[in-house]
């Protein structure tokens, strides 16, 4: 059973020797009896940046550190081999956290949601446009942005997993949006395939306060946050009066090279600016509407899904480490084995 092994805890930003790919005990392919688990094929293993959370041994985080030497655990699409829990039966897709290796045993089955297959959405999204990335960008948007037609909405990591479907979401509410991205073929993306109004590369721009306010003459209504730092502060310069900010993700405060620091704090009571953070998790009980909606969405072509698939186990180190130099183009997915 190949697996993909934390080395040690990460400092910075994760690079794809800090995992290593090790050869692990032969699995039998069942589930013991009595142990009331599933023995699952993983198909699809998700990169998400909250992981990067996991290396660090930092226990006042949401969720608890892994521990070094040992396989990572992620968000996967996987097959049913073997089940001792009567809710699941062998040949059954699933979705939920399992490891980084080719099989694994998972015995908190509660967490696992059974896919319904569907010719027309492809496994793969049950990490991504349907998975939690999905339910972020839903639950971010329509909950915690309180959006209404006409706004002014900016999104950064535009083009990836969060990104891409809360421009479209927005845009489908009749809001104006622009992204920002790392790369002008990002840009070109957000702009051409996801439909957004306007789209920049925030790496070009020597004054991000300056490249908004071009953006966004009027100012923002809604800034949809993933990255913090120093574009955070630049877009709480750009807010317009009851503005709206979702903290949805810090991903550039891995790196340390863009220290978290505000200047424009002060605006946050000149202008009644609402900030708040989020955590998908919080809104499970949206999840069938969610489902309900984004498959609709999908399916009657209002909105598109880029994934950046990779193949094989051996690959995730360095897909991984990707996401944190921005050189993955839409929701990371790694593919372990064929359906
Ligand atoms: P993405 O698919 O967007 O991948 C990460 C992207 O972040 C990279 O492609 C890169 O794009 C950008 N990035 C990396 N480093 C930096 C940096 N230093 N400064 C600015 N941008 C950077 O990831 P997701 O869509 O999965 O996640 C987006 C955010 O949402 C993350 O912060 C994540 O932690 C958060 N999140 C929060 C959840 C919640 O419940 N609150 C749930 C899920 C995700 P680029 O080329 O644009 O630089």
């Amino acid at each position: 059973n190949k697996q993909i092994v934390l080395k040690s805890y990460v400092n910075g930003s994760p690079v794809e020797t800090d995992m290593e790919l090790k050869l692990g005990n032969r699995v039998k392919l069942e589930a013991p009896k009595g142990s009331k688990g599933v023995l699952v094929k993983n198909l699809y293993l998700s990169c998400d940046p909250y992981m990067r959370g996991r290396m660090q041994d930092f226990h006042a985080s949401y969720i608890p550190p892994f521990t070094p030497g040992s396989v990572i655990e992620g968000f996967g699409v996987s097959k049913v081999v073997d089940s001792d829990d009567p809710n699941f039966k062998k040949g059954e897709f699933v979705t939920g956290l399992t490891n980084w290796e080719e099989y694994t045993l998972i015995l908190k089955t509660g967490q696992l949601r059974k896919i319904q297959q569907d010719d027309a959405i492809p496994l793969s999204y049950h990490v991504g446009l349907l998975g939690m990335p999905g339910i972020t960008a839903y639950a971010g948007f329509y909950e915690v942005c309180a959006p209404k037609k006409g706004d002014y909405v900016y999104v950064s990591a535009a083009s990836g997993a969060v990104g891409q479907l809360v421009g479209q979401l927005a845009k489908l509410h009749g809001c104006y949006v622009v992204g920002s991205a790392g790369t002008s073929h990002k840009v070109h993306l957000i702009k051409n395939k996801l439909g957004f109004d306007e789209a920049f590369n925030y790496k070009e721009e020597l004054d991000l306060e300056a490249a908004l306010a071009r953006y966004f003459p009027q100012g923002i209504d809604i800034y949809f946050d993933n990255v913090g730092g120093s574009m955070l502060d630049a877009a709480l310069a750009n807010m317009r009066v009851h503005g709206r900010v979702a903290v949805c993700g810090m991903v550039s405060q891995n790196s340390r090279t863009d220290k978290q620091s505000f200047s424009h704090m002060f605006s946050v009571i000149s202008k009644r600016i609402t900030i708040k953070g989020f955590l998908q998790s919080d809104f499970t009980e949206l999840y069938p509407r969610f489902l309900e909606d984004i498959t609709g969405f999908y399916k009657q072509g209002k909105i598109v899904y880029i994934e950046n698939m990779n193949d094989g186990l051996e690959t995730a180190p360095a897909a991984f480490a990707a996401l944190f130099s921005g050189k993955n183009v839409g929701k990371q997915v790694i593919r372990v084995a064929s359906e």
